[in-house]
C-alpha cells in the first residue's frame, strides 16, 4: 500500500497543485478502503477496534462515494483533456505497459482466482489484452478522423462528415470468468474514444480485481480512469449516479438491473451477456480435428466457464456414438486419465458454482445420462469434462446456461432438424456448426439468429478484431472488439457544413405555387420537373 502511495504520487506529479490535492484525498480515502478490506490484520489489536469503526464509517463505498467520485471525474473530463489524441496514447501504452511489467503477478492472480494454466492466461487473458491496446495504437488515428458523408441535392451546395465523440463518463462492470481481459478490453475501448471511465472487476476473482485496483491507477492517468472494487452494494451504489454509458459483462439477471438503472437516466448501454451456445456436428467431417475443436472451446476455455463455449451438441443419432468416442479419446490424450489431477483445467470458480453444476448434474432425469466423466473433487473444486447423451428437453441442464464442464449432446434424426432446435430456444451468444457442405452452412448462417457464429471451429470468431463481438436479445445488446470498441463509446455526431451561398428563395414563405412545383420536384428528384418549374409561372 505504502509503495503503491508512492508510485501514485510519482505519477501525479504532473497535475496542477489543486487536482492533485484532490487526488491525494481520494487516494486516501482508496487506502483507508483497502485497509478496511485488511480487517483481519486490525482484529488482531483490539487497541484499533475504535479507529476501525471510524475508518468503516468513513471508507464505506455507497451512494454518496460513487457521486463524488463520479462528480470528480466530470470535472476532470470536462477539462477536455481525454479527447487530444495524445492523452489517449499515453493511456493506451500504459495499459500496455502494465500487462508487460505485471505479467507474472497476472498469471498468479488468474491462478489463485480459477487455477487458471499458465498458457491459457496468456493465450486468452494477457495476449488478446495487448492485441486489443495495440490494434487501438495502431488505428486510433485513423479511427478519430471524422468521416466524411455523401450529401443530396436538397441541401446543395453543402459538406457532411460524421465526428466521433467521446460520451463522457462511463462505468464498465465486468465479470470473473476472464477477469483480466473483461476487465480491460472494454476500458481500452473506452479510452481510445476519449472518455473518462470507473472501472469494477468482478468480486469473485477477486485476486484480479485487487490486482486491477492496485495497478492500473498507477499506470493510467488517475484523475479520469478509476477502479471500484466492491459486490453488489457497490455496484449499486455506482448504478444509481448518472453515467454517459454503462458496459456490462455478466448474467442476464443482473443485466437486467442495470438496464432498469440506467432507464432512469437515459443511459445507453452495452449487456455482455450468455446463453445456450449449440454445436451442430454433422457426418462428412475430420472428426479428429473436430471432436479437438470442440474440445479447446469446452474444457479448454476456462473448463467451460467461458460465455461462448460450446454449451450443448446436436448430432444425429446415427453419427452421436462416434462422435463421443472421438471426444473420449482426444479428451483423454489432452488431460490424461484422471483429468482431476491436469494441471492444464482450471477448476470452478467457487462452491456456490460448483453447487449450481452439481445440481444440474444430480437432477433424476440427467443423473443416468453420463456416457463419460462426472468425477468430482468438491474439496478443490474440480469437475472432470463430463458428456451426456440425450438429457431430457425440459431437464434443468438443457434450461439454464451451463458454464462449467458439462457437456450434453442432444440427437435427431436429421442434421437440419438441429435448426428447429436451436431456433425454439433464445438466441444464442454464439453458434457453431462443423460441415463440409455448403448448402448446410448457408442454411444454418441463413438461418440461425445468434451474436455471431464460426463454421468448422470454436470461440476463435472472438479473436477476430475485425468482427463484431456481442449478442442478440437474451445473450445481449451491443459489441465490441476493434473499432467496433471504438464505435461503442464513441458518439456518432452528424456535421453538416454550408456556405451563405445558393440560399434558394423557395424553401421561404410565401409559398407561391411555383415554389411548390420547385420544391416538389426538388425533392422527387425529378430534374425534367425542375426545369418546369423554373421557366413557368407563378
Ligand atoms: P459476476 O458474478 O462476476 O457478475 C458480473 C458483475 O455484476 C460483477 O461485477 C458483479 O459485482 C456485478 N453484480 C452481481 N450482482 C449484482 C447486483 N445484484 N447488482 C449489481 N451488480 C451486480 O459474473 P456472472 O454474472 O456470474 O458471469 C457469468 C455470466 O456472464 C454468464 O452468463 C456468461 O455467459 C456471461 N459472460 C458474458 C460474456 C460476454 O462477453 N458476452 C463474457 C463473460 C461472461
Amino acid at each position: 500500500m505504502i509503495c503503491l502511495n508512492v508510485g501514485f504520487f510519482h505519477d501525479c506529479r504532473a497535475f496542477g497543485s489543486t487536482s492533485r490535492a484532490r487526488l491525494e484525498s481520494k487516494r486516501n480515502h482508496q487506502i483507508q478502503t483497502r485497509l478496511l478490506f485488511s480487517f483481519p490484520y486490525f482484529w488482531r489489536c483490539s487497541a484499533t477496534l475504535p479507529l476501525m469503526a471510524e475508518v468503516e464509517q468513513k471508507t464505506k463505498f455507497d451512494t454518496n462515494s460513487a457521486a463524488s467520485l463520479v462528480q470528480d471525474l466530470r470535472d476532470s473530463f470536462s477539462s477536455g483533456k481525454t479527447k487530444s489524441y495524445e492523452w489517449r496514447v499515453t493511456q493506451l501504452k500504459s495499459i500496455l505497459k502494465l500487462v508487460d511489467d505485471r505479467e507474472k503477478e497476472i498469471v498468479e492472480a488468474l491462478r489463485k482466482d480459477l487455477s487458471k494454466p499458465e498458457l491459457e492466461s496468456f493465450v486468452s487473458e494477457i495476449s488478446m489484452t495487448r492485441s486489443a491496446c495495440k490494434l487501438a495504437l495502431k488505428e486510433l488515428k485513423k479511427w478519430m478522423k471524422p468521416e466524411k458523408a455523401k450529401t443530396s441535392m436538397t441541401t446543395f451546395p453543402s459538406s457532411a462528415e460524421i465526428v466521433s465523440e467521446p460520451l463522457g463518463i462511463v462505468l464498465v462492470i465486468s465479470a470473473w470468468n476472464y477477469p483480466l481481459l473483461l476487465s480491460l478490453d472494454p476500458v481500452i475501448g473506452a479510452i481510445a474514444a476519449g472518455n473518462a471511465v470507473v472501472l469494477k472487476p468482478s468480486e469473485i476473482a477477486p485476486a484480479t480485481s485487487s490486482l486491477l485496483a492496485k495497478f492500473l491507477e498507477e499506470y493510467v492517468d488517475c484523475s479520469v480512469i478509476r477502479v471500484v472494487e466492491g459486490a453488489a452494494a457497490e455496484t449499486s451504489a455506482l448504478l444509481e449516479q448518472k453515467w454517459d454509458k454503462i458496459f456490462y459483462t455478466g448474467n442476464g439477471r443482473v443485466g437486467r438491473i442495470v438496464m432498469a438503472a440506467a432507464a432512469i437516466h437515459l443511459t445507453p448501454v452495452i449487456l455482455e451477456l450468455g446463453g445456450k451456445s449449440p454445436v451442430v456436428v454433422d457426418s462428412d467431417i475430420n472428426l479428429q480435428v473436430a471432436a479437438r475443436r470442440i474440445i479447446a472451446g469446452k474444457w479448454g476455455c476456462n473448463n467451460g466457464q467461458a460465455c461462448i463455449s460450446p454449451d450443448y451438441i446436436i448430432t444425429t443419432k446415427v453419427y452421436a456414438p462416434n462422435l463421443i468416442d472421438a471426444l473420449k479419446c482426444e479428451l483423454e490424450e489432452f488431460f490424461g486419465k484422471d483429468p482431476l489431477e491436469s494441471e492444464d483445467i482450471s477448476r470452478i470458480v467457487n462452491s456456490y458454482h460448483f453447487a449450481r453444476l452439481m445440481k444440474l448434474l444430480d437432477e433424476d432425469k440427467v443423473s443416468g445420462k453420463i456416457v463419460h466423466g462426472g468425477q468430482q473433487d468438491e474439496a478443490h473444486l474440480k469437475i472432470a469434462p463430463t458428456i451426456l447423451l440425450d438429457v431430457p428437453e425440459d431437464s434443468l441442464i438443457m434450461n439454464e446456461e451451463i458454464f462449467g464442464p458439462l457437456l450434453p449432446i442432444i440427437t435427431v434424426d436429421k442434421v437440419e432438424d438441429s435448426f428447429h432446435v436451436i431456433n425454439s430456444r433464445a438466441k444464442p451468444l454464439a453458434a457453431y456448426l462443423f460441415t463440409n457442405s455448403k448448402n448446410l452452412k448457408e442454411e444454418f448462417v441463413r438461418s440461425i439468429s445468434a451474436g455471431g457464429m464460426l463454421i468448422n471451429d470454436t470461440i476463435l470468431h472472438l479473436a477476430t478484431s475485425t468482427l463484431p463481438f456481442g449478442g442478440v436479445g437474451e445473450s445481449g445488446m451491443g459489441s465490441y472488439h476493434g473499432k467496433f470498441s471504438f464505435d461503442a463509446f464513441s458518439h456518432k455526431k452528424a456535421v453538416l457544413y454550408r456556405s451563405f451561398g445558393g440560399d434558394a428563395s423557395a424553401r421561404y414563405p410565401p409559398y407561391t405555387a411555383r415554389k411548390q412545383r420547385l420544391l416538389k420536384a426538388l425533392l422527387n428528384g425529378s430534374i425534367f420537373g425542375i426545369i418546369h418549374a423554373l421557366i413557368g409561372k407563378d
